[in-house]
């Protein structure tokens, strides 16, 4: 991406708290849990600009069907309402594209019938 303030390309991108240097933002949202957040922070290396931004997992209220892929579900569509406020679009398209990616295959995961030893 580039700097919003000075243009340059030396921005770093950072996932936090307590998540490992190499995360991506996607994988950070998955492993949040209800209540917790997710800091992303941004910093240009030119200019010294930085960003902070806070992505909260709100409430999550679980529908029918298994509690967990629901709520896992659920969780998934209000974060990417919360990432479409990141107005930074690269980032923005690649965390979404992962975020749907995840959901896809946990879709595939569960839509498989469940046999009981037939
Ligand atoms: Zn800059």
């Amino acid at each position: 991406m580039e700097c919003p303030d000075c243009g340059g390309s030396c921005v770093s991108q950072e996932i936090g708290p307590n998540q490992a240097p190499s995360t991506q933002l996607a994988d950070a949202i998955l492993d949040v849990e209800e209540g917790d957040h997710v800091v992303f922070t941004r910093q240009c290396w030119t200019c010294g600009w930085s960003e902070d931004r806070h992505i909260k997992v709100t409430a999550i209220e679980t529908d029918v069907g298994d509690p967990a892929i629901v709520e896992r579900q659920q969780r998934l569509s209000e974060l990417v309402d919360e990432l479409q406020q990141i107005d930074d679009d690269e980032t923005l398209k690649a965390a979404l594209r992962d975020v749907r990616r995840r959901r896809q295959s946990t879709d595939n995961a569960t839509t498989e019938p469940e046999e009981d030893g037939v």
